[in-house]
């Protein structure tokens, strides 16, 4: 049985009191419970923070970026060393907005796939289509060639305790979630892609998310479907009460 994997990305959101406040909250109000996993992926500057606040709990904290690199002259980057260092367990690579706005490519996300587990990072690997791909029929093939780039090179292993979060980018933020038997369709065949690329056995244990409007009202209905294994969530990740309520449909 794969676990559940919850994840909340506040992406540029909160101020650190705020940051602080959430992760306290979450860390003692969420039961220790071995069949889901709860993640907060924060800013950078409260990472260091939130891990002193998680720790002995549930609650596992992430980036939401990183470079590729481990060190040099980067300005402005962060890299995988220092995440590591920081205790941070996990990184989310190639979400939709990176690669709209801050230039990400597959080509990219594949180099930061393999310095996270360089460095003991579990990579949620995001993929997803746009609305006219949709509407023309590519999704599948998008989606796909985007999973098969992104864990390119990469051992079974390292395959296997990846988490890909499949995000159709016209349900980010939008109030529009994909149908739970829709996303269960690319999440499927999402599966049966790193089939194709690893074995049976490997592509059974990975982790598929669902993203796009998750919110308390559809998270159970998307998490009984047959290869949704958890959600990454945006919006209704920014309250805690919101966010615990997430985390118990896990369960
Ligand atoms: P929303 O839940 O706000 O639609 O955002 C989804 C998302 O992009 C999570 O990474």
């Amino acid at each position: 049985m794969r676990k559940k994997v919850i994840a909340g990305n506040w992406k540029m959101n909160k101020v650190l009191s705020e940051a602080n406040a959430f992760v306290e909250e979450v860390a003692e109000k969420a039961k220790i419970n071995d069949s889901v996993e709860t993640i907060v992926c924060a800013p950078y500057p409260y990472l260091a923070s939130l891990v002193e606040k998680a720790k002995g709990s549930q609650v596992k904290i992430s980036a939401q970026n990183m470079h590729f690199e481990e060190n040099g002259a980067f300005t402005g980057e962060v890299s995988p060393v220092m995440l590591s260092d920081l205790g941070v367990t996990h990184v989310v690579l190639g979400h939709s907005e990176r690669r709209e706005y801050f230039a990400e490519t597959d080509e990219t996300v594949n180099k930061k796939t393999h310095a996270a587990f360089n460095h003991d990072l579990t990579p949620i690997v995001c993929v997803g289509e746009t609305l006219e791909q949709r509407e023309a029929n590519e999704t599948m093939n998008h989606v796909g060639n985007q999973v098969t780039k992104a864990l390119e090179g990469l051992s079974n292993e390292q395959v296997a305790e990846t988490i890909v979060a499949y995000e159709p980018i016209w349900a980010i933020g939008t109030g529009k979630t994909a149908s739970s038997e829709d996303a269960n369709e690319v999440c499927s065949h999402i599966r049966n892609v790193i089939k194709d690329i690893t074995s049976d056995e490997t592509a059974e244990k990975v982790v598929i998310q669902y993203g796009g409007s998750v919110k308390p009202a559809n998270i159970k209905e998307l998490l009984s479907q047959s290869d949704i294994d958890g959600a990454l969530v945006g919006g209704a990740s920014l309250e805690a009460d919101s966010f615990l309520q997430l985390v118990e449909a896990g369960t």
